[in-house]
């Protein structure tokens, strides 16, 4: 049996391994690392994936958040609604602008923003929404985009952990996660469902004018060079990173399949145990499981996750301490939210591993090694 590991990019880079290469000895040869073609030929490939009219790309996931949210001209003070129950990154961007997080409870389902939370969290300041979708699920974005629109607000979706995701809006209509807000955005972090070789991030609008804006503020706040009408940063994707994910964002759907598959042969082994509640997967969203995780009920947490450690099957708490009660945040007043099911989630989650080249031999050992612990235990 290969290793047990959370993700394997050994074992998927040998399949490409030759296209990879290819690409990346151009680039040396040429010595073109930073723009050019390969970045520019990725940018539009990922704005026809998404069928969205713009991809900005820039330095990482949480770059993406951080210039939607200046090219948006959120300012110190402004409210943004987010989930605690989600990385850090997502809430961090807010308070490294001055904004105001305002953070609410998720659906013990889905694991995204409840929208009757969100609808009771608006206040004259609020400016934005940033629904998260979380571990591959979509946030419910027929309600979210309602309350958006009654209140003027903006939607900058975290797609980091959605890349792919169809989403099946009350009108029938299918649109990729990251396309329904006014701006998307994502991480090629490498174990993401569409990672690169280092860090790597995009936006995606259908707005031509802020796609513009994104792209100034990711570039120092200019449009014609040593003329900088705004204070951005600097924030790009390199040109080995664009080859890479040119690679392999054609094999997306396919690496999204191999994950649901797994998924689905671990719901099949744990459907019925009382104490185990497997992903929830609403009829509007196509779960491209980012991670597996699962709800335990009356299981020790930690005596688990030693116990698959001993058998050398690892797993993962996303996250052990929520947004609200980081340390981070006390002077955001971050404790002073009620969180109830961010709470209870947080004591009860495990992600187990799942990647595109996990199999059948090793998913056996997973979950007779899981239901073994659970049920004695
Ligand atoms: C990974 C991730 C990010 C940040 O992406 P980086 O590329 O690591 O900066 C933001 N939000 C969520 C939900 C993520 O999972």
């Amino acid at each position: 049996m290969y290793p047990i590991q959370m993700v394997d990019l050994q074992r998927q880079y040998q399949r490409i391994k030759e296209q990879i290469n290819t690409s990346l000895s151009d680039i040396m040869e040429k010595a073109t690392f930073i723009g050019g073609k390969y970045v520019e030929d990725f940018a539009r490939q990922l704005a026809e994936y998404h069928r969205a009219k713009h991809a900005v790309t820039c330095a990482n996931g949480t770059d993406a958040l951080q210039i939607s949210m200046m090219a948006l001209g959120l300012k110190p003070g402004d409210e943004v609604i987010t989930p605690s129950f989600t990385y850090v990154a997502t809430t961090e961007v807010i308070a490294l602008l001055r904004l105001q997080p305002v953070f609410v409870d998720v659906d013990p389902k889905t694991f995204c923003l409840n929208p009757e939370e969100v609808r009771k969290a608006i206040t004259p300041k609020t400016k934005a929404i940033v629904p998260v979708h979380l571990y591959g699920h979509a946030a419910p974005m027929d309600e979210i985009l309602e309350i958006a629109r009654a209140h003027n607000l903006f939607v900058i979706e975290d797609n980091a952990q959605g890349i792919g995701c169809d989403y099946t809006s009350k009108d029938g209509s299918v649109h990729k996660t990251g396309t329904l807000g006014t701006v998307g955005c994502t991480s090629f972090f490498p174990s993401k469902n569409l990672g690169c070789y280092g860090d790597g991030g995009a936006m995606i609008t259908n707005d031509t004018k802020l796609a513009e804006t994104l792209k100034m503020v990711a570039n120092h706040g200019q449009k014609v060079r040593y003329y900088h009408d705004m204070v951005g940063c600097n924030s790009r994707l390199d040109a080995m990173q664009a080859a890479i994910l040119s690679v392999k964002l054609p094999l997306l759907d396919g690496y999204i399949e191999a994950r649901r598959k797994a998924a689905d042969y671990y719901d099949a082994a744990f459907a019925g145990n009382e104490r185990i509640t497997t992903p929830y997967r609403a009829p509007y969203s196509n779960h491209v499981f980012h991670q597996y995780t699962l709800v335990l009920d009356g299981v020790n947490r930690d005596n688990l996750v030693q116990y698959l450690a001993e058998q050398k099957i690892p797993s993962m708490i996303y996250y052990p301490v929520p947004a609200h009660r980081q340390k981070m945040f006390d002077s955001f007043g971050g404790n002073s939210f009620s969180l109830p099911v961010t709470d209870w989630l947080t004591e009860r989650v495990i992600s187990l591993p799942i990647h595109t080249e996990l199999d059948k031999e090793q998913q056996d050992y997973i979950i007779e090694h899981v239901l073994k612990f659970v049920n004695k235990n």
